[in-house]
C-alpha cells in the first residue's frame, strides 16, 4: 500500500474539486484524505506541491511513426540550406539516410548528390507529402526530376525503397516514443501503427514485447488494410492486456486539405475540385458492413465537411451493435447541420486542437468560401458529443498542454489571432479532452478520475492547469508521471 502525500490531486469531477492525500494498492485509487487515516503504508511518496490529474491519453497518434522520427535526424524549423546540408553530412554514415521535417529552403538532388551518389538518401518535407532526394533514389526509380523533389504518389513509391526496419529497430521507436510521452506527461495512447511497418503479426509482437516490461496505456486501431491479418490472428477485440487493447478499424474516407483531397461541399478555390472519397462510397459500405459483421467498431479519417456528412449518413445505415462505438477521426471543418446529424449517435471524435493553431489561417486560402463550422468544439460539446483530445504526432508535438490552449484560446501560431472565439471551450472541459473522455473508446469504466477503485494512472504539473494564463502553457513544466502505481517520469521543480 503506497501513501502519496504533498499533491494536489484533481479529481477531474468538478471544477476546483481537489483532495490532498491518496493511498492506492495494487495499481488502483485506495482512497483520500480522511478516508485513509489508521491504514498503514509500506511506502510513502511526497509530491512536492505538484498538482496531480488523471493521466493524460493522447486519442490518436502514431507511436511508431513518433519513435521513429525521434531517431531519426530532423531539420525542424531550419531555414537555412547551409545548416540542413550540415546535418546531413553530420548523419551520413555510409547507408541509406532519411531525414525528417525539411522546411522548404532550397535543397536540391545535386546537394544531396554532393553527400553521396550512391546510398539513399531522402529528405521528408515539412507538409509530410514531399521528399527531395538524390539521384540513387531517382535512379533506383527509374524517374526524372530536374531537382530531386517528389510529391504525393512519386514520394511515396520512393519511401517503399527505403530498406524496412528489423525488429528491433521498431522496439527502439516505440521505446524512444513513449519515454518522450512520458515526459510530456502522457500515460497511455490510441495510435495507429498496425500496417506501416513490417507484418500485422511482427508489428504486434514489437507492441507486446515492450509493453511487457514498459508500462503505458497502448490502444491500437487495426487499420483496414490488416483487418483479415487481425481476424486470422485470433486476437480479440479490446483487452489484450492491462497495458494493451486492440480497437476500431482504421479507415479513410478522404485526403487532406493542404493536398485538396478532402471532400468538401464547395470547391476548393480557383477550381471545379471538391477533393475525392478514397473508397467509391458503395466500396465504402461495403468496408463498414465488413467491420460489422465481424461485430467490430470503426474509426474514420474523415475532414472535409462534406465527407463528414456522407460518413455520417453511411453509419447511420450501418450503425454499430448496441454498447459499441465508433470514432471520426479530425473533422475540423463541419456543415452547419452536422452537429444535429451527429447527436445521439454511437460515436466519439478524436480531435487535434493543434491543428487549428497550426493550419489557420492559411489553410482558408484553399477554400472559395470558408466551411460553415470551422472547428467546432463548443457546438459539438453542447450536442453532448464526445470529443477526445490528440496530437496526431508526429505531426503535432505530442504535449496536451499546447492542445488545451488552442482549445480555450484558439490562437494561430502564424499570425498570434485568435480564429472563433465563440467555439472556444472553458478550461475544465478542455482538461477532460484529454483524461476523462478520451477513456471513452477503451470502454473501461475505471479509468479517467481520481476516484476510489480507479487506476492509478496519474500526472502531475507544477502549476493549477484550472488557472494558468495563456503563455504558462508552453513554459508549465511536468513533475510527474505515475502510470499503474509507477513513476515512469520525475522532474525535479
Ligand atoms: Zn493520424
Amino acid at each position: 500500500m503506497k501513501k502519496w502525500i504533498n499533491g494536489i490531486f484533481h479529481t477531474m469531477e468538478k471544477p476546483g474539486a481537489v483532495k490532498h492525500q491518496m493511498a492506492t494498492d495494487q495499481g488502483l485509487i485506495v482512497g483520500f484524505d480522511d478516508d485513509i487515516d489508521g491504514i498503514v503504508f509500506d511506502e510513502i511518496i511526497d509530491l512536492k506541491g505538484a498538482h496531480i490529474y488523471p493521466g493524460f491519453v493522447d486519442a490518436h497518434l502514431h507511436l511508431l511513426g513518433y519513435g521513429r522520427m525521434l531517431s531519426r535526424p530532423n531539420l525542424n524549423k531550419i531555414k537555412d540550406k547551409d545548416q540542413v546540408i550540415a546535418i546531413l553530412e553530420k548523419a551520413y554514415q555510409d547507408k541509406p539516410l532519411f531525414a525528417e521535417g525539411y522546411f522548404e529552403c532550397g535543397l536540391t538532388k545535386s546537394d544531396l548528390n554532393q553527400i553521396s551518389n550512391k546510398e539513399l538518401i531522402m529528405v521528408r518535407h515539412n507538409d509530410y507529402h514531399s521528399l527531395t532526394v538524390n539521384d540513387a533514389v531517382l535512379n533506383m526509380m527509374d524517374y526524372e526530376s530536374e531537382d530531386g523533389v517528389l510529391t504525393e504518389e512519386s514520394a511515396e513509391q520512393a519511401m517503399r525503397l527505403f530498406p524496412p526496419h528489423t525488429f528491433e529497430d521498431l522496439k527502439d521507436f516505440l521505446k524512444k516514443s513513449i519515454q518522450k510521452l512520458n515526459a510530456f506527461g502522457i500515460t497511455g495512447g490510441h495510435s495507429d501503427d498496425l500496417s506501416y511497418y513490417n507484418s500485422f503479426d511482427e508489428t504486434l509482437s514489437v507492441f507486446d514485447e515492450v509493453l511487457n516490461v514498459i508500462p503505458f496505456r497502448t490502444h491500437l486501431l487495426v487499420h483496414h488494410h490488416v483487418l483479415d491479418d487481425f481476424l486470422k490472428s485470433g486476437r480479440t477485440y479490446m483487452d489484450q492486456t492491462p497495458y494493451l487493447q486492440l480497437g476500431s478499424i482504421k479507415m479513410f474516407y478522404d485526403g487532406t486539405v493542404s493536398s485538396k483531397t478532402a471532400l468538401m461541399k464547395a470547391p476548393y478555390r480557383n477550381t471545379d475540385m471538391h477533393g475525392l472519397r478514397i473508397h467509391e462510397k458503395l466500396e465504402f459500405e461495403r468496408m463498414i458492413q465488413k467491420v460489422r459483421a465481424h461485430h467490430l467498431t470503426a474509426a474514420i479519417h474523415v475532414i472535409g465537411d462534406q465527407g463528414v456528412l456522407e460518413v455520417i449518413e453511411i453509419l447511420k445505415k450501418y450503425p454499430p451493435k448496441q454498447g459499441q462505438f465508433d470514432r471520426l477521426i479530425h473533422t475540423p471543418w463541419m456543415d452547419q447541420k452536422t452537429p444535429d446529424y451527429l447527436k445521439g449517435m454511437a460515436l466519439s471524435i478524436d480531435i487535434q486542437p493543434q491543428f487549428l493553431s497550426s493550419d489557420l489561417p492559411w489553410a482558408f486560402d484553399y477554400f472559395e468560401k470558408t466551411p460553415e463550422l470551422v472547428f467546432p468544439w463548443k457546438t459539438l460539446l453542447d450536442h453532448n458529443i464526445i470529443l477526445a483530445g490528440s496530437s496526431d504526432a508526429p505531426i503535432e508535438i505530442p504535449n496536451p498542454l499546447l492542445g488545451i490552449r488552442a482549445l480555450v484560446y484558439r490562437i494561430s501560431d502564424h499570425d498570434h489571432k485568435a480564429y472563433g472565439l465563440k467555439e472556444a471551450i472553458p478550461i475544465f472541459d478542455a482538461i477532460k479532452l484529454y483524461t476523462t473522455s478520451v477513456q471513452f473508446s477503451t470502454m473501461k469504466s475505471n479509468r479517467g478520475y481520481l476516484k476510489k477503485g480507479y487506476i492509478a494512472d496519474l500526472t502531475g504539473f507544477e502549476k493549477d492547469l484550472e488557472k494558468l494564463s495563456e503563455p504558462e502553457f508552453e513554459t508549465t513544466k511536468v513533475l510527474w508521471t505515475i502510470i499503474d502505481e509507477k513513476v515512469v517520469f520525475q522532474k525535479e521543480k
